[in-house]
């Protein structure tokens, strides 16, 4: 279903997402929503209309060809090593690390977000890291319902990176997509292990092997650089530092704690409308579940169920989520969908851009599908979450510094109690 979809938006990833951009920013939608018999919206601590904003949908695929992700493509992409935007002035020291087990945050997706308004802001794409740990996670709960922090401490973090269409990393032509656009010079060279932040430790042996930090050193070190170190100090070749300079290439990892790699693609929510709307004996298939037998069954649920925000705000979410299942993430500068009625923010909750001190708005979720493609296991420690809401500046600031510290909002499944805590 998705692929003949996306067929028609086949073009070049800059232009698909700079539409998407366009769609969800300036878009007057004024649909009637008539389906929306128990919504949530009265829920909310804001006064938004109930008119729907458009929304994009992103769905993983495996990627085309073994150049699709690379940054000179500006990729959408979730899972493995980002494609920095900006290659050189990478986000270093307490940035890149979890502020609760210190590990390296490891990468979970990047959106590719232009906003064609300003000149500064013509590439633009956001990153999201976060611990691999779920007791982090919970830690950064507590964290997270603190306003306002001196020095807050998360083991999700988001960078937003925009570059001006002239600049010395690309060439202001868009890419021709055939696996022949190069970048315009080489990025800073990578930690060898998780391939993800800036290695700036060389490896005293073999004077090759770069790093993030000690921990990374370590744990390369004992899976196998150990043995590799010897042998290619021993080399001819020893002081070519040839991977790191290939830099029409995928960097190398050794790490494989990476999370399976994908190319995001999107799609427009009322395209599964119109689906859906069309042929009412097709709808209930792709529905399946959660769609029209919602109707009887939940319904009568939830009448019982009047008080219970929760159990309310679920079936919505899942009754709208259920028009594509497989989408991983939702991109709209609205407000999300939330999962559960608590555990929400507030305006209040949000904090202005620590850069500009402007406000900062809602501009995409993750929803936890994307766990299941990553391949996390569904036990009671493995990560998950009911949503993550990433909310960035609304100005798009211009500061000196590459990588802009945005805000994740962090919506746990069954911890309720944590809205009190
Ligand atoms: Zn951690
Ligand atoms: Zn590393
Ligand atoms: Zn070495
Ligand atoms: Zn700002």
């Amino acid at each position: 279903m998705f692929k003949e979809l996306n067929s028609s938006i086949n073009g070049d990833s800059s232009e698909k997402l700079r539409s998407l951009a366009i769609s969800s920013l300036e878009e007057e939608d004024d649909d009637n929503d008539n389906d929306d018999e128990y919504d949530v919206d009265d829920y909310d601590d804001d006064d938004d209309e109930e008119e729907e904003v458009p929304v994009a949908l992103g769905f993983v695929e495996k990627p085309k060809n073994r150049w699709s992700l690379l940054r000179q493509l500006f990729p959408s992409k979730a899972g493995g090593v980002p494609a920095w935007l900006d290659p050189i002035n990478l986000p270093s020291g307490r940035s890149c690390v979890c502020d609760f087990c210190r590990e390296p945050l490891q990468f979970l997706l990047q959106v590719y977000a232009p906003l064609s308004e300003k000149e500064s802001t013509f590439h633009r794409t956001l990153f999201v890291f976060m611990c691999s740990s779920m007791g982090c996670l919970l830690q950064d709960q507590h964290e997270q319902w603190k306003r306002h922090p001196e020095k807050p401490s998360r083991s999700v973090k988001v960078f937003r990176c925009q570059l001006p269409r002239s600049n010395s990393f690309y060439s202001s032509e868009a890419p021709i997509n055939d696996g022949t656009d190069k970048p315009s010079g080489t990025g800073a060279a990578l930690c060898s292990w998780c391939g993800t932040w800036k290695g700036d430790k060389l490896c005293s042996g073999c004077r090759r092997a770069r790093y993030c930090s000690e921990k990374h050193q370590a744990i390369h070190w004992r899976s196998s650089h150990k043995v590799d170190c010897r042998q290619s100090s021993i080399s001819p070749q020893a002081s070519d530092s040839s991977s790191i300079n290939n830099f029409a290439e995928t960097q190398q990892v050794a790490s494989n704690t990476l999370w399976a790699q994908y190319e995001i693609i999107n799609e427009d929510e009322c395209e599964f409308d119109t689906e859906v709307s069309d042929d009412n004996g097709y709808a209930n298939s792709l529905v399946s579940r959660s769609g029209s037998r919602m109707d009887e069954t939940v319904k009568s649920l939830m009448d019982s169920f009047e008080g219970d925000g929760d159990r309310k705000s679920w079936a919505s979410f899942q009754e709208r989520i259920a028009k594509a299942p497989q989408q991983v993430l939702r991109y709209g500068r609205a407000k999300p969908l939330w999962p559960m009625s608590s555990g929400r923010p507030s305006k209040a909750d949000i904090p202005k851009c620590s850069y500009c001190g402007g406000p900062c708005g809602f501009e995409f979720q993750i929803l936890p599908q994307l766990l299941y493609y990553f391949g996390v296991k569904n036990d009671v420690d493995s990560l998950d979450w009911a949503t993550i809401a990433v909310y960035t500046c609304e100005a798009s600031c211009e500061v000196t510094m590459a990588y802009k510290e945005e805000f994740a909002w962090v919506q746990l499944a069954s911890q309720s109690t944590t809205a009190l805590s």
